[in-house]
């Protein structure tokens, strides 16, 4: 079989099925298979597909269709442009999430201490160290299956470096510790919306996405303790539902909190930083 049918094909099949961006899965699916960059698709288009080769894009077309996302069938995801290996234990890495990355290396001051809580895949925890070798970062999570996975990542993305992981449930187990910058995307969307969402969205961790009290749940929780863990002047840069923005403000005013609301590439409001007064 010819490359470039078989190309056209899969993205047939995708099209078949409102699959959102056929062209770029179908490239994603096929170059990791056949270990070639992406323009190299061109490039070879008349490159003929063996039988293995054709048996495995198969398995991994059939995965797409039935709704499991490109990141999950390929096992990686680009975030800072790190590679981070992933799986289904962990959220995929958003783009808007780099936002977070963005203003911890701005306001970390020299050798800070930074906490991220509800690390997942290790991507902001690792990306800030990359980027900050001097800072002392933890990174959290409630799941020892995503400790698993950010400890892989933090020890092939860092070589030498190294952050400390720690399982915890929030603040549980960082009793008398206290941070400079405390930093999470915690669980936001509705858990009552959860079967209303795009397909996709299935495949990935629930206590990683969903929330009760319509989304809020942790984001409240991590508002009502963070101040115990936080040196004076500490900041805590809290990725947000952008719905919730007069939620937390109101929240913060009520707290005697300072807010500042950071917006997305998209213009959305997408990160809370919060100071005591
Ligand atoms: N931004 C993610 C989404 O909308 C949600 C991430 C989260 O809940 N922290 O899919």
């Amino acid at each position: 079989m010819i490359l470039s049918d078989v190309i056209k094909g899969i993205i047939l099949q995708f099209q078949s099925l409102d699959i959102e961006n056929p062209g770029l899965d179908a490239e994603v699916i096929l170059s990791h298979v056949l270990k070639i960059e992406r323009f190299r698709l061109i490039t070879e288009r008349e490159k003929n597909i063996s039988e293995t080769e054709n048996t495995i894009i198969t398995e991994l077309v059939q995965r797409r269709l039935r709704g499991e996302p490109v990141a999950y069938l390929i096992g990686y995801k680009e975030f800072y442009s790190l590679n981070f290996q992933i799986n289904r234990d962990v959220l995929i890495p958003r783009p808007e999430t780099e936002l977070l990355v963005d203003l911890v290396i701005y306001y970390a001051k020299k050798d800070a201490k930074i906490l991220d809580i509800g690390t997942g895949s290790g991507a902001i925890a690792i990306a800030i160290k990359h980027n900050r070798p001097d800072v002392d970062v933890t990174a959290s999570d409630i799941s020892q299956a995503a400790l698993i996975v950010a400890s892989k990542n933090a020890e092939r993305i860092l070589n030498n470096d190294s952050i400390n992981c720690i399982q915890s449930d929030l603040f549980q187990s960082l009793l008398n510790k206290r941070f400079d910058i405390i930093v999470t995307n915690p669980p936001y969307l509705d858990i009552k919306e959860r079967k209303n969402l795009q397909k996709e969205i299935s495949f990935e961790p629930e206590i990683a996405l969903f929330a009760h009290k319509g989304g809020k749940e942790v984001i409240r929780r991590i508002i009502s303790g963070f101040e115990n863990y936080l040196h004076i002047n500490g900041l805590l840069l809290i990725e947000i539902n952008p719905n919730f923005k007069d939620y937390i403000k109101d929240l913060c005013e009520r707290r005697n909190l300072s807010i500042d609301i950071f917006n997305d590439y998209a213009i959305h409001p997408r990160v809370a930083a919060i100071r005591v007064k």
